[in-house]
């Protein structure tokens, strides 16, 4: 057990697009030592550790005799290996989202890390985005929710479906908003770009009734991240790209606060009700920043992980489902 007053001393392993946003994160935060880095390409490895006025270590077993904590951004095929090398030294880990590529593999993680006594956090970020801030002043609730992420092409990111790349964030979402074992899931898809889907469409009903949509592209003109959630006289829309969150919200003629009505008085069980505006300032916040420091926190048992391995496991879990179901789909 880690106590609560120590540094902890770090190392990222995989310093490519993202691993260098890590390096510059712990490079910074509090209560940390970023101890140094790894990567298969030394060269990359160099220029990183110069970069960030850290350590570039020769081998993964030589950084591991050095820290307490690991952050592992490799490529996700290479997540399970690398993970279970720093579990099995009795190293707490956060790994990038997907977990793994496999569940059989996420479940091997988490059992080792449960007989290790370590830590699993998994990097889906978007949990922070602070458009969601607001939402914790309602009791979330959704009957339906609609998400749409599309990106253009990049290279990157296509070792894995894109169901695994960008549709795990916003299934990860609708898990931690429904909160309700997945019923039914109908799924299609196409390739487009590479061997592996490219575009996605997933419904998926709960078991409570709730329903979700999600689309997802890698083979877009534009960046769109938007989510639409309702729920009984609530409706939410959120822009993750641009951080903008609106609210209307039916409420009782004369509840307004601060926001502007919408709409002419509606009858409802004997109430006169209206619908009600709200644009709530969104307080800017570092998303990946505040994971990280969130993950130390969690190491050193001040905090629980926002995002735990169980949670990385499930939304992994439901993103295959629907990987299958597409490929059923398509044969
Ligand atoms: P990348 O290809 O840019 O970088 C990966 C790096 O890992 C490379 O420098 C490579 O040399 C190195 N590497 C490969 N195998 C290794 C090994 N066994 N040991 C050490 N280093 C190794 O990839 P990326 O875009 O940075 O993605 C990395 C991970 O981060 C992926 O799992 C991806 O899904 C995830 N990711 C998450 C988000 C997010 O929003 N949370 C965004 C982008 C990427």
């Amino acid at each position: 057990m880690i106590k609560k007053e120590k540094i902890i001393n770090i190392g990222v392993v995989g310093v490519g697009h993202l691993g260098q946003y890590h390096t510059k994160h712990f490079s910074h935060l509090k209560d940390v030592n970023l101890v140094g880095v790894f990567d298969v390409d030394r060269k990359r490895c160099g220029e990183i550790a110069r970069k960030f006025k850290t350590k570039p270590f020769k081998s993964l077993e030589a950084l591991l005799k050095v820290v307490d904590a690991l952050s592992i951004v490799t490529p996700t095929p290479y997540h399970k290996d690398v993970a279970e090398i720093c579990i099995k030294k009795g190293k707490h880990v956060f790994i990038e989202k997907p977990i793994t590529e496999t569940i059989k593999e996420a479940d091997y993680l988490l059992e080792l890390a449960e007989k290790n006594k370590t830590l699993i956090q998994v990097g889906h970020i978007e949990r922070l985005n602070p458009a969601l801030t607001p939402l914790s002043a309602f009791d979330i609730n959704p009957k339906f929710i609609e998400i749409q992420r599309l990106a253009p092409y990049t290279s990157r990111g296509t070792d894995v479906p894109v169901v695994l790349d960008l549709m795990i964030h916003d299934i990860d979402l609708v898990l931690a908003f429904v909160k309700s074992p997945v019923k039914h899931i109908h799924a299609s898809g196409v390739s487009i770009m590479t061997d592996s889907v490219d575009i996605a469409n997933a419904r998926i009903r709960f078991e409570n009734g709730s329903v979700a949509s999600i689309t997802s592209s890698r083979v877009a003109k534009d960046r769109v991240r938007k989510m639409k959630v309702f729920q009984q006289d609530l409706y939410i829309t959120i822009d993750f790209l641009i951080g903008l969150t609106e609210i209307y919200r039916v409420m009782d003629a004369n509840e307004s606060g601060s926001a502007a009505i919408m709409s002419a008085p509606i009858e409802s069980g004997g109430k006169q009700r209206k619908i009600f505006y709200e644009k709530p300032i969104i307080k800017k916040h570092d998303a990946l920043k505040m994971e990280l420091q969130n993950f130390i926190d969690s190491v050193k048992g001040k905090a629980t992980p926002i995002v735990s391995g169980q949670d990385g496991r499930d939304a992994l879990n439901v993103a295959i489902q629907i990987h299958n179901k597409i490929l059923e789909d398509l044969h």
